[in-house]
């Protein structure tokens, strides 16, 4: 029997980037492959749920889980990997916040459903045929998973060790998470693995005073290279997000989009980010505030939230009574 432990890759509501940020460790992949046996990863191998069912409790030493959990079938890998695994770690931004699947929180089911099988121009339908949960058909019974109203992160739907944040987990941090398991060095039980601070403190732009006239997009302005992005009128989440990435995106002349999520001591992301750019609009008058946001911010919520609606204090738009059949009671998670 190997005297090597056991990890489990699982990802959930998510892209497969967290898949990619794993592969660009690089050669230190075999470093990863002498520690550890892969029990479970049905990307890279034929592993089925039926595998993890069999194990004993507690038999995965580690289990990274990416992706937030959007089904019926999501939700119960998450309860059994969590019933499977001594260590569960939230593995980027989709388990730790929702990420851009939770960006469908503003929508419910059936408005999604409606949208992809029935009115997308490419879409051709013409028995307006729904997907549903249960169906008997010539004598079968066909299952599918049930579809949520709401992304949820893992760590609102299990206990959760540890977070590493993230889209995807920079190579480095996911290095540094592998050394901290292999040598005994986690933080406490709950904990984000990285950095505390913002990916201001990790930028190398200049800053002084800010005063906005303007928010502008992208692709209005050549930004000038050495300045802080903010203080040239361009909506950088830096101030609001927690650092690890060495300040990717600034450093080759894009805003910070936030991907990492609030920095320490944050509970809302957005809220610090309004609050930030709130500081730095240079007037006194309600009216011009009121347009220089409304010109400068043309989507609030994918401005602010984009990868932090699920896991923030809004969590989602109001669900109508009827719609809250698939909504199970929701524990505050611990990060
Ligand atoms: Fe750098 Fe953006 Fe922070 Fe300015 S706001 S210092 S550009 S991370």
């Amino acid at each position: 029997m190997s005297d090597k432990g056991t990890l489990a890759i699982y990802w959930a509501a998510s892209c497969g980037g967290c898949e990619i940020g794993i592969l660009a460790l690089n050669e230190k992949i075999l470093d990863v492959a002498a520690a550890f046996d892969i029990v479970f990863c049905p990307c890279i191998m034929d592993t089925k749920a039926r595998d993890v069912e069999h194990m004993p409790d507690g038999h995965i030493d580690v289990c990274l889980f990416n992706g937030g959990i959007r089904t019926s079938e999501q939700e119960y890998m998450a309860r059994l990997l969590r019933q499977k695994s001594k260590v569960l770690v939230a593995f980027g931004s989709c388990a730790h916040e929702g990420c851009i699947p939770g960006l469908a929180n503003v929508t419910n089911r059936q408005s999604i459903f409606e949208t992809v099988y029935l009115d997308s121009p490419s879409t051709d339908n013409p028995g307006r045929t729904l997907p549903l949960p249960e169906v008997q058909h010539n004598g079968f019974h066909l299952a599918l998973p049930v579809f949520y109203d709401t992304v949820r992160t893992l760590g609102q739907t299990v206990k959760v060790d540890y977070y590493l944040p993230g889209c995807p987990p920079e190579a480095d941090r996911v290095w540094d998470a592998v050394v901290a398991i292999l040598e005994g060095t986690l933080p406490a039980p709950g904990s984000v693995i990285g950095a505390q601070t913002t990916v201001c403190d990790e930028c190398t732009r200049t800053r002084s005073e800010k005063k906005i006239k303007a928010f502008k997009r992208t692709w209005q302005v050549w930004p000038e290279e050495s300045q802080c992005l903010l203080e040239q009128g361009l909506i950088c989440c830096g101030p609001a997000t927690r650092a690890g990435c060495q300040s990717r995106c600034p450093t080759v002349n894009s805003p910070c989009i936030g991907c990492y999520g609030p920095n320490a001591g944050v509970e809302d992301q957005g809220a610090r980010l309004i609050t930030a750019l709130a500081s730095v609009i240079d007037s006194n008058d309600a009216e011009e505030v009121e347009r220089i946001v409304r010109e400068g911010v043309p989507d609030p919520v994918g401005t602010f939230y984009r990868f932090s609606l699920a896991h923030s204090l809004l969590r989602r738009a109001a669900l109508v009574p009827d719609e809250e059949r698939h909504e199970l009671p929701l524990p505050r998670a611990a990060q």
